[in-house]
């Protein structure tokens, strides 16, 4: 069953999906993989950066002026 309508909302462009790029397109991350010490197998968390949809749907047309959802391009702090 197909979307009925996976334009994008602005300019009716079709839409790019971007993997998240702090759970590689997960979702979710496995905690046990993290740290077997604190988590128990199994154990998962929400990846708070797509919160947990595992990527975002980017229109090349609009994207220039939207913000970006990529990797920060350098993080100083
Ligand atoms: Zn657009
Ligand atoms: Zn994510």
């Amino acid at each position: 069953m197909e979307p009925p309508d996976t334009g994008c909302q602005t300019c009716g462009d079709e839409p790019e999906w971007i993997e998240c790029w702090q759970c590689f397109g997960y979702g979710d991350f496995d905690l046990y993989e993290e740290d077997p010490l604190l988590y128990a197998p199994g154990q998962t968390a929400a990846c708070d950066e797509c919160n947990g949809e595992g990527g975002w749907l980017i229109c090349r047309n609009c994207e220039r002026n939207a913000p970006q959802h990529t990797a920060p391009h350098g993080d100083k702090g």
